[in-house]
């Protein structure tokens, strides 16, 4: 019998699983919140750590379960301090993890999907079929793999002396079409017992799928992004093909009506500058023109290029005119300096299924690196 990982269960669903194994009664409740103290506070990989929990219960639990991590394919550490994991969950099912470590904190850009369906025209995710959804444990195991590596796991650790204090959700595929999963990881990294990161902490980027967008409000309570990347129909429908599904107005109603938006959790709308095709003064213009009356912030991304992509990146002395127009309209708009830059170089030459992923990664990392400071 293959052993069942115990990584990335709900807390009911982990009491359900105990009990499988004769862990029942008043016992219960109390050996599930040490075996989730184990997994999540202090890192255990195995079930012989878990010093609290009796001998015969360990070896118990080591027959049915695992706590095993994915296989890390490849590991790279940038000059700049930017980590990069290639995981692998299974024949095919890769994703990448990328850790950016800043002065006052430290993001983890993790992946939802193997693949995705959105098919935007600038991001190289796009080019690449929907493979499938990630498990809610392997949205998680991606949490733990970073842990593992920085020994950042929270039990009598200060909070200032924290490596990972901020989760985006903006590595490959659209979290929104993997919702339940999404929802259960993410209330697994905001347990206080669990991965103990504030869901202010937490951000969940959507290309605009607007009828789940309530919902990740309500249920969810993450920080929202939305890849807007223009202010026309006409351009969006191209850049985002979801747009003509949702189309801007549409997007922005949802996005005005975000449970527990305000101006302390605004809404960042992230803004590739592409040249030639949304980076005019007028397109600035209009962009601040729709997002009247919506606490946000946005975030301008100069464009990764990849092979055979039909765009380019603005040119700099465009990317700060339109930079000033968002600005002027009272909006912060800090445009970064890319993370992570040496251990991209090869993005020119990728071309495997696998390799492909690996570069659209890397535009993720350069996004999240990319992305303002979120309040709390
Ligand atoms: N599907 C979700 C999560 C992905 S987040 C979403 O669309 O929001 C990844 C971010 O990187 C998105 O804003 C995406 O539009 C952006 N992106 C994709 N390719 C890019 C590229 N080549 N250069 C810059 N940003 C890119």
């Amino acid at each position: 019998m293959s052993l069942t990982s115990l990584i990335g269960l709900t807390r009911p669903e982990l009491a359900a699983a105990l009990a499988a194994v004769g862990v029942e009664g008043k016992d219960a409740r109390m050996r599930a919140g040490q075996i989730w103290h184990w997994i999540y506070q202090r890192g255990a990989t195995s079930f012989e750590a878990m010093t609290s929990v009796s001998k015969a219960l360990r070896a118990k639990l080591a027959e049915r379960f695992t706590l095993e991590r994915p296989e890390i394919v490849e590991a790279q550490l940038s000059e700049d301090g930017t980590r990069k994991w290639l995981l692998r969950f299974g024949p095919g099912i890769e994703v990448e993890t990328v850790y950016i470590p800043e002065e006052d904190r430290g993001t983890l850009c993790v992946s939802s999907q193997v693949g995705c369906t959105l098919n935007c025209r600038f991001c190289h995710t796009g080019t690449q079929k929907l493979v499938r959804n990630l498990t809610a444990g392997e949205i998680v195991a991606q949490v733990l793999v970073a842990r593992d590596a920085l020994a950042d796991y929270p039990a009598g650790k200060p909070t200032e002396l924290r490596r990972v204090t901020n989760v985006v959700m903006m590595g490959m595929g659209e979290p929104l079409y993997n919702f339940d999963n999404v929802k259960a990881a993410i209330q697994i990294m905001a347990d206080g017992e669990g991965l103990s990161l504030s869901k202010r902490r937490i951000t969940l980027s959507t290309a605009g799928v607007v009828p789940m967008i309530a919902r990740a409000g309500e249920e969810i309570g993450a920080m929202l992004a939305v890849s807007l990347h223009a202010a026309r129909d006409e351009v969006r429908d191209v850049l985002v093909p979801l747009n003509k599904k949702y189309d801007i107005d549409t997007l922005l109603a949802a996005c005005r009506a975000y449970p527990g938006l305000s101006n302390a959790r605004r809404i960042t709308f992230e803004y590739v500058m592409l040249k030639g095709v949304n980076d005019s003064i007028a397109d600035a213009k209009l962009l601040v023109k729709k997002l009247a009356g919506i606490p946000a912030k946005i975030n301008l991304i100069p464009f990764n290029a990849w092979p055979g992509a039909p765009y380019e990146c603005s040119d700099w002395a465009e990317i700060e005119k339109f930079a000033d127009v968002v600005n002027a309209a009272g909006y912060a708009s800090p445009v970064r300096t890319p993370r992570g830059r040496d251990i991209m170089a090869a993005c020119g030459q990728l071309k495997s299924e696998s390799v492909k992923e690996r570069a659209s990664a890397k535009f993720a990392a350069l996004r999240s690196a990319e992305l303002q400071r979120m309040p709390g």
